[in-house]
């Protein structure tokens, strides 16, 4: 990068030259990535760019927006760079220790809103809570729920708790809990989880992005998928009120077999498709 740092830079000579730093580096979107980065250092909203076009930048501010550039151009996510996250409307804070949400997993927010709406104080569960982005999106919509959220990372349960507390939701409680080794002790009329789905031959193969910044842990169970759901499988029956039902986010191949798992374990199982048309979110109830 070869900022000059002795010419006086204002945003818009920024905008410029970092729309053709990231192109030429083949970061997608460079023009957005390199807003949202100047946004963070001035602390401006996207709009105040262009209020402001002329500014000239301070050397401090210079000098963060080139480490900031420095980070992109080597595939860091944009919002690790920046520490938050759209979801649902919302703003989340994000870190290395969570997922970013994805915008597929809003249909799970919202199929969960549907259902969640036909009970009167529903006792929830959220598994692998993350940064919270789907319990606390749910807690905002449904005030007279009351949602255990848990994750096995107690650095997933600290962002979730920080974001609970800055958009003002009081009825989730986190606790630090793996699902594979344990259960909370209490039942549910609803269980929700994106749980890491991506089989292990596929995670392999995703963008650097990815593969370079993002838990993990989060993404995949290193075998084929199917861990949690079968996991689920033998635990909701008992884990469930009569009547209870549970909403997943699943694998574009995995609908056919996660439906053979809960029929097996006594559930019917619905599927709702994503914006590709692929088979998303499942929808169980007891048989
Ligand atoms: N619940 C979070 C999300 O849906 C995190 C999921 C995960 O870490 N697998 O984005």
């Amino acid at each position: 990068m070869d900022i000059n740092q002795n010419k006086i830079w204002t945003v818009i000579d920024i905008i410029n030259w970092g729309s053709d730093f990231f192109r030429s580096k083949g970061i997608e979107s460079p023009r957005l990535c390199i807003e949202l980065l100047l946004c963070r250092v001035l602390n401006f909203e996207r709009i105040d760019i262009y209020l402001q076009h002329d500014k000239p930048m301070t050397k401090p501010e210079l000098d963060l927006l080139h480490s900031f550039v420095k980070r992109k151009a080597d595939r860091e996510p944009i919002q690790y760079i920046i520490g938050k996250a759209q979801f649902y409307g919302l703003e989340f804070e994000v870190n290395k220790h969570v997922l970013i949400p994805r915008p597929e997993t809003e249909i799970l927010v919202d199929e969960s809103l549907k259902i969640i709406e036909k009970y009167s104080n529903p006792k929830i569960l959220d598994i692998g809570t993350g940064c919270g982005n789907i319990t606390i999106s749910i807690a905002k919509n449904s005030v007279d729920s009351s949602i255990l959220a848990i994750d096995k990372s107690i650095e997933a349960i600290n962002v979730a708790k920080n974001n609970s507390e800055k958009l003002g939701v009081k009825n989730i409680l986190f606790k630090m809990i793996d699902i594979l080794q344990n259960i909370p002790n209490e039942k549910f009329d609803i269980i929700i989880s994106n749980p890491p789905y991506i089989k292990h031959k596929d995670y392999v193969k995703l963008m650097p992005e990815v593969l370079r910044y993002e838990p993990p842990d989060a993404l995949t169970d290193n075998k084929d998928g199917l861990t949690f759901y079968r996991r689920y499988a033998e635990i909701f029956p008992d884990m469930l009120n009569n009547r209870g039902k549970f909403i997943l986010e699943i694998g574009y191949d995995q609908s056919e077999i996660i439906g053979e798992h809960f029929f097996k374990a006594g559930f019917k199982c619905d599927f709702i498709e994503d914006f590709n048309k692929i088979k998303r979110i499942c929808i169980g109830i007891k048989n």
